[in-house]
């Protein structure tokens, strides 16, 4: 199962993630997306998040 890290160096907090995959990421109050949930990433998609990313902060690990 892949996780997903973001790299806080780019995220934005544009939120995008958030929204394709709610149950993975959440916005936290410094602007920068977390990952909550990373177990659920085999139901959700995470891919999507990833590849939705504008400033590609998200990537997947094994
Ligand atoms: S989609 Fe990318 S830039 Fe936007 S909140 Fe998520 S990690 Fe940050």
């Amino acid at each position: 199962m892949k996780k997903p890290i973001i790299d806080y160096d780019l995220c934005i907090g544009c939120g995008s993630c958030v929204e394709v995959c709610p149950e993975v990421f959440e916005l936290k109050d410094d602007g920068k997306a977390y990952v909550i949930k990373a177990e659920k990433c085999s139901t959700c998609n995470c891919e999507d998040a990833a590849s939705i990313c504008p400033v590609e902060a998200i990537t997947l690990k094994d």
